[in-house]
Formats: C-alpha cells, sequence, structure tokens
C-alpha cells in the first residue's frame, strides 16, 4: 500500500477528550476515527488490525469444532420477554419503538441462539451444538471514556455450546478456556483466568480473561504461585494476605484489562424458554447452555494500552497492519523496485512515498507501530537499512537479506 493512497493518515489534532492511550495513538496514528462517545470508525489501518485479530480467534474457535455463522442485530421484545431479560437488561439494551412494535438492538444473543436451537433440534442426537459468529453489539453504555476499549457499539465474537448434561458443558467450558489463552498468547498477550460473578447473564460463577496493566479498569487479585485469582467484585480479602487457596502464596492486587469472558449458564434458559430435548429413554430435559465472548475491537485498543513507548504504538508481528514500513528519503526510483520486490515475495509493505521531509516520515513510522522500518536513500546506496519498531540497532543489508529476515 502506497501511503500516498491510503485513507488516514497521521494527524496532527485529535480529540482532547480522548484521555486513554489507545484512543490517543489510535485517532494519531489513523487507525480509528471517532463519531461520538463510545463510537469509533474502523480506518483501513485499524481495519486491518482487527481482520488479523478475527482470523487469529477464527482460527482457535475452528480448532474445538466450532461452527461460524451470523445472527441478526434487531431483535424481537417477544424471545427477550420470555426469559424476562427485556425488563432486567433495560439498562445496557438499546430498546426501540416502531409502528407500535418494539425491539431491542442486540448486547448479546443467548434467546436468539436458544430459539434458533429450539426450531431445529429435536433429540439428544443433535447435541452438543457449538456456534459462534462476529457482529456489532450495542451496549448503552455510561462510562464510555476508556477509547476504544468500552465502546457503545463494538465488534465481538460470541460462541455458544448447548449440551446434554452439565459435565458434557463443562468439558467444553474448559477447552474453550484453553482454547482463549492460547489466542490471546498468538497476540502477544499472557491472559490470567480470573473468577468473576455473573451480572444479567447467570448466577452462577463465571471466568474472565484479564491482561495486567497499569492503565486497566478492571482490579484484579491474584496468587504469585498457584492458579487462584478472583475480580474486585467477589474477591473477599487484601492485597499481600496468604492465598485462600494454596495457603502458601501471596495475594497480589493488581489493575487488568479484560480481554474475554466465559459463563457456564446451564439450564436457566431452556427451562425459562420451555424447550426440551428428548434423552435416550424418551424422556424431556433443559438443554444445558454456555456461551464465550471475545471483543477484537476491545483487543484493538488493549494492544496498544500493553505495547506502546512515547513515540507511537509497537504492534505484535502477528497483527501488525503490514509486515514492513518503507520509507523513501529522495530515491522513489530505486524505493518502487524494493516495493515491488517485496510485494511479489507476498510480503505487506506499507510504502511511504510522499514528497516529505526525513524527520516526519520517521515520526509517523514511529506512531503507527509497524514491527520493521525499511530506509532507502541516496546513503544507503545498493542497500537497505533496516530496524525493528523495539529496538535501536539499524543494520545496512543487501535486498535479498531483508527478504529473508521479513519472509
Ligand atoms: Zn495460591
Amino acid at each position: 500500500m502506497r501511503y500516498s493512497n491510503l485513507f488516514g493518515k497521521t494527524l496532527r489534532d485529535f480529540p482532547k477528550d480522548e484521555v486513554s492511550v489507545n484512543a490517543k495513538y489510535l485517532l494519531r496514528a489513523g487507525f480509528i476515527d471517532k463519531l461520538m462517545a463510545g463510537s469509533f470508525t474502523l480506518l483501513p489501518l485499524g481495519f486491518r488490525v482487527v481482520e488479523k485479530i478475527k482470523q487469529i480467534i477464527r482460527d482457535e474457535m475452528d480448532a474445538t469444532g466450532a461452527n461460524e455463522m451470523l445472527m441478526p442485530l434487531l431483535h424481537p421484545k417477544e424471545i427477550w420477554n420470555e426469559t424476562g431479560r427485556w425488563e432486567t437488561a433495560k439498562g445496557i439494551m438499546f430498546q426501540l419503538k416502531k409502528d407500535n412494535k418494539e425491539y431491542g438492538l442486540s448486547f448479546t444473543h443467548e434467546e436468539i441462539v436458544m430459539d434458533l436451537i429450539r426450531k431445529r433440534t429435536q433429540s439428544f442426537k443433535d447435541f452438543p451444538i457449538k456456534i459462534y459468529h462476529f457482529s456489532t453489539k450495542f451496549r448503552d453504555e455510561p462510562r464510555a471514556k476508556s477509547g476504544i476499549l468500552r465502546g457503545r457499539e463494538f465488534i465481538m465474537k460470541d460462541l455458544y455450546s448447548a449440551h446434554t448434561s452439565k459435565e458434557d458443558m463443562e468439558k467444553y467450558y474448559w477447552e474453550v478456556a484453553k482454547a482463549y489463552i492460547k489466542t490471546f498468547k498468538r497476540m502477544g498477550l499472557n491472559a490470567k483466568i480470573v473468577e468473576a460473578a455473573g451480572g444479567v447473564f447467570t448466577d452462577a460463577h463465571t471466568h474472565e480473561f484479564q491482561v495486567l496493566c497499569e492503565q486497566g479498569e478492571d482490579t484484579i487479585y491474584y496468587c504469585d504461585s498457584c492458579d487462584f485469582a478472583q475480580n474486585k467484585e467477589i474477591f473477599e480479602g487484601k492485597g499481600g494476605k496468604p492465598c485462600p487457596k494454596c495457603k502458601k502464596g501471596k495475594i497480589i492486587e493488581a489493575k487488568a484489562i479484560e480481554v474475554g469472558n466465559i459463563f457456564p449458564l446451564g439450564t436457566m434458559y431452556s427451562e425459562k424458554m420451555h424447550f426440551h430435548f428428548t434423552d435416550r429413554n424418551g424422556s424431556k430435559k433443559p438443554v444445558v447452555l454456555a456461551s464465550y465472548g471475545i471483543g477484537p475491537t476491545r483487543l484493538l485498543g488493549t494492544l496498544v494500552e500493553v505495547f506502546h513507548d512515547d513515540k507511537g504504538i509497537i504492534w505484535p508481528k502477528s497483527v501488525a497492519p503490514y509486515g514492513a514500513h518503507l520509507i523513501s528519503i529522495n530515491s522513489n526510483e530505486k524505493a518502487d523496485s524494493v516495493y515491488r520486490a517485496l510485494e511479489k515475495e507476498g510480503i505487506e509493505v506499507l510504502y511511504d512515498d510522499r514528497e516529505t521531509g526525513a524527520g516526519e516520515k520517521f515520526a509517523d513510522a514511529d506512531l503507527i507501530g509497524i514491527p520493521v522500518r525499511l530506509v532507502v536513500s541516496p546513503k544507503t546506496e545498493n542497500r537497505i537499512e533496516y530496524k525493528e519498531r523495539g529496538s535501536e540497532k539499524i543494520e545496512l543489508l543487501p535486498l535479498e537479506d531483508v527478504l529473508k529476515k521479513l519472509k
């Protein structure tokens, strides 16, 4: 991609009411644009990162045997009334009226999934069911101030699994938990599994995936020697005290960002929606449900909160919008041929071909944060200057060596 051709260039000015690091850098570097509080456009650079995040999630969900599909976002009130959540979720759900009919905008899909399964299954032979989609979610969010971390409209991957027994559900529940840890690791993030309360979803304990980060909105308590971890809402105790689980470790209090959550919902939804399957002996039993969420746009913000310095973003390779950022300094003819050679080898390149000074191009490259910067100038002669975003080391390499390093 030639930078001269890219929509959404770097900005000097950006909305001053955005105080979070993720919003400042993503707005300034041209990854997102703000429409109103908690509502952002993904510009081409931001869209590329989110697509890469989604592909990693998709790979890992498909590996658990889940099926991708797509469900509607505009829901009839009647289905939400079946569980009573039309009333109990009023605070977060956008509800609207048109021609005397009432609708809700999706903030989750449990009722819709249950209705779908109710119509398309009969006996125990149709289970387990594992289905997911990527779609927009709407939440009337009073605290829409953390940039893209907490939007009123955001992208979510939500997976639902339906089972004939609690044991079968729990087995798959922990398989997905493992897949989540792997998903985050592939993006360079170490997530902790933290016990939490279920909110408007369930009375049971649920699990959050939290990434330690000083700017995080959540407070978690975890043990420094075993896997014990709980969030502030359910933890009874203090940091620095002995761990209630292993008794040996010490409890650490830390700030964190929630990047995913999973809910062992049980039979509440099928009981309220009067949906039972026929088991092996011909008797009717309620379906056991679980749901699992990850927010790709929230991850976009989390990655910036975790990976940045005072010059800009430092993208992990697996989710970077491009693999290399090529800069031409008064050498467009030579840089054009390097650009073509990289593209021919399948390397994704952002090529800064503007008639702009070197200082501005270097500052923009640091702000945008692509993992490798390549410079072609009269000084580099028939070589290319190679520098990684997170390092100060600069090498002068022939094209073949650059290709080898980038592949
Ligand atoms: Zn412990």
